[in-house]
C-alpha cells in the first residue's frame, strides 16, 4: 500500500506564508493498493487538487471513486463539490461514512442546500452512491478490507478505520479525542499490529479545548505506543500551526516516542507527502 497527503489541516484552510510546507488544505489522503486501486480518506479540501491530479494522470476514463467519511465536519467534506471527477456523468463516486441522526445521503444535502451553496448534490452529474456504516462494521471497498472503531470521542458521529490490503493495515483516525472519562479508547483496540497509524494531532497540551473532539500531540504518541504500531503519523493540524511550529512538534514527539518505544517511527504529515505502507 501507499499512501499520499492532498489534506492535513483540521478544522478550516489555512493558505498562506506561513503553512507552505505542511499545507493548509484540509483533511484528504489518497491510498493506493499494490493493483493501484484508488481509497480516499476524507474528502476535505484536498480532494479539488487529488481531483486535477487524476484527470491530469491521463484517466480519462469512466473513474470509479470510493471516499471513506470519518465523519461530516466541513473540514471532511468540502473538497467535494469541486472534485472535478464530480463533473463528468460517466463516473461513479462511492461514499462510504458513519451514519448520522439521518442517513448520510439525506445530511451531506442538507449542507449543499441553496442557502448555502450554489449547486445541489443531486444535480452533479456523476452518479452517487452512500453507504452508511455502523460502528464495529467490517467491510469491503474493492481489495480493501475496512473495519470501523467503536464510536470516537467527537461531538458528532465519528469513526476511525483500519484499512487492509497487501497484507498490511493501515490506521485513520481523525477527529477523536483522548478519553477523559477513562473509558478505553476505541482507537488503541482498532490500531493494535497495525504498520501505519494516522492519528489526530490538533492540540498540545497547552492549547487543548476539552470536548472539542481532538487530540493532544502526546496523546496520540500514548495511542501508538498503547497499540504497538510501527509508525505513526500526526495529521490533523491545528489552524493556528506555522510550518515552524509544526516542525518543533515533530523533533519534540520524535523524542518524546523514542523514549518509550524506539522503534516508533513519528512523521508530521504535509501536503504532497507519499509514504509506503508495508
Ligand atoms: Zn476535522
Ligand atoms: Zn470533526
Amino acid at each position: 500500500m501507499r499512501i499520499r497527503f492532498w489534506g492535513t489541516r483540521g478544522s478550516i484552510p489555512t493558505p498562506g506564508p506561513s503553512t507552505v510546507r505542511y499545507g493548509g488544505n484540509t483533511a484528504c489522503i489518497e491510498v493506493r493498493d499494490a493493483t493501484g486501486t484508488l481509497l480516499v480518506l476524507d474528502a476535505g479540501t484536498g480532494l479539488r487538487e487529488l481531483g486535477l491530479h487524476l484527470l491530469r494522470d491521463g484517466r480519462n476514463g469512466a473513474l470509479e471513486v470510493e471516499v471513506l467519511l470519518s465523519h461530516l465536519h466541513w473540514d471532511h467534506i468540502q473538497g467535494l463539490p469541486f472534485f472535478r471527477p464530480v463533473a463528468d456523468a460517466r463516473n461513479t463516486i462511492r461514499l462510504h461514512g458513519p451514519h448520522q441522526s439521518r442517513p448520510i445521503e439525506e445530511i451531506l444535502g442538507v449542507g449543499m442546500d441553496e442557502a448555502f451553496f450554489p449547486v445541489n448534490l443531486d444535480t452533479l452529474p456523476a452518479h452517487f452512491e452512500f453507504h452508511d456504516l455502523q460502528p464495529g462494521a467490517t467491510t469491503r471497498i474493492g481489495p480493501y478490507g475496512v473495519r470501523s472503531s467503536a464510536p470516537l470521542f467527537h461531538p458528532a458521529p465519528a469513526l476511525a478505520y483500519r484499512v487492509e490490503a497487501d497484507g498490511v493495515s493501515l490506521v485513520y483516525a481523525t477527529d477523536t479525542e483522548d478519553p477523559l472519562s477513562g473509558k478505553p479508547n476505541p482507537v488503541v483496540d482498532l490500531a493494535r499490529g497495525a504498520h501505519t497509524l494516522l492519528h489526530d494531532a490538533q492540540y498540545l497540551p497547552e492549547d487543548y479545548k476539552q470536548g472539542w473532539g481532538h487530540s493532544t500531540v502526546p496523546s496520540a504518541i500514548d495511542v501508538a505506543v498503547a497499540a504497538g504500531v510501527r509508525r505513526l503519523v500526526l495529521t490533523h493540524h491545528d489552524p493556528d500551526r506555522s510550518d515552524e511550529a509544526l516542525d518543533r512538534i515533530g523533533d519534540e514527539a520524535r523524542r518524546a516516542a523514542r523514549s518509550r518505544n524506539p522503534d516508533l517511527e513519528v512523521i508530521v504529515a504535509r501536503e504532497g507527502l507519499e509514504l509506503p505502507v508495508a
